[in-house]
């Protein structure tokens, strides 16, 4: 029984390339379950966020990721953060998941997009495609070539329970990257090799899945070098000091009205469902702090 997530990063011994297999499992059903999203919408959440940890497991420099996957319908938008070290959280609106069928949502893909911050939260890349119409992980190898100029081969695939749809019996992944000077020859082999790749719910026995077997599968004829193992995690970085530091943006007028409540003011964050309660005294801190600075 094998007990945590891991992501599994090998390169080619001697093919340019490099593959990268994922197991989100325990953290894409935390994350379903702090949201309440069943059915549909826990995949596409899981799908999403196992995407945006393929592209912070290559970021160069401590960051996070944030994939954006933007629909018409019942769902605006998916959206994951994730960073090299493995954290990730991602979220649908609360609204939309209390008033969709979640079994049969409609949902038309618009937009992929992906931002990436450095580690001061400052913004330093940003490239949005239009979706295409079809799985999360056709919209990332599309975003891959049209953004990053790669080529890559990818699967994601996360499973809703048949019995009890609040369950995702799997959450997993694999994507292939064709360095640019893998020759055509080795390109021929490797999209065969994804090709012919059993189905992804073949690995998956007796509650577990067999991330090795589908790592020694996808090397194909080649050998590999296991180059990291990590254990990714659900993490939220939500904390009422930076839900003050906000708020503290507000108009003056909406402080004054805030600081003038009798009960506090209740903020719940979107991606872990934590309740904080800001008092109306601290607005009238918040309150007192912007005047000393203006
Ligand atoms: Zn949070």
């Amino acid at each position: 029984m094998i007990e945590k997530d891991r992501i599994i990063r090998a390169t080619g011994a001697k093919a340019p390339m490099r593959l990268v297999v994922i197991d989100l499992t325990r953290a894409a059903n935390e994350m379903a379950s702090r949201l309440g999203a069943k059915s549909y919408p826990a995949k596409l959440l899981a799908e999403t966020a196992i995407a945006s940890l393929f592209l912070s497991n290559s970021l160069k420099f401590r960051g996070t990721i944030s994939t954006f996957f933007k629909f018409s319908g019942d769902i605006s938008q998916i959206q994951a953060d994730s960073t090299p070290e493995g954290l990730v959280r991602a979220t649908i609106s609360h609204n939309e998941l209390v008033n969709m069928n979640q079994a049969e949502p409609s949902l038309l893909p618009k937009n992929f997009e992906v931002i990436k911050t450095n580690e001061e939260g400052k913004r330093i890349q940003q490239s949005i495609i239009d979706a295409v119409q079809g799985t999360v992980s056709q919209n990332l190898a599309s975003y891959l070539l049209q953004s990053e100029q790669v080529r890559s081969a990818v699967g994601i695939e996360a499973k809703v329970n048949e019995e009890d749809p609040s369950k995702l019996d799997y959450a997993i992944g694999f994507m292939v990257e064709a360095y640019p000077d893998l020759s055509e020859k080795d390109l021929a082999i490797m999209e065969q090799v994804v090709l012919t790749l059993p189905e992804l719910n073949s690995f998956y026995k007796d509650g577990n899945y067999d991330l090795d077997g589908l790592l020694d599968l996808l090397r194909g004829p080649y050998e590999i070098e296991i180059i990291k193992e990590q254990n990714p995690v659900f993490f939220c970085p939500c904390t009422e000091e930076r839900i003050l530091k906000s708020l503290a943006t507000l108009p003056e007028r909406d402080l004054k009205d805030l600081a003038s409540e009798t009960k506090p003011l209740e903020i719940i964050c979107d991606f872990c469902r934590t309740a904080y309660h800001i008092s109306p005294e601290k607005f009238k801190e918040l309150l007192t702090e912007k005047k000393g600075i203006n």
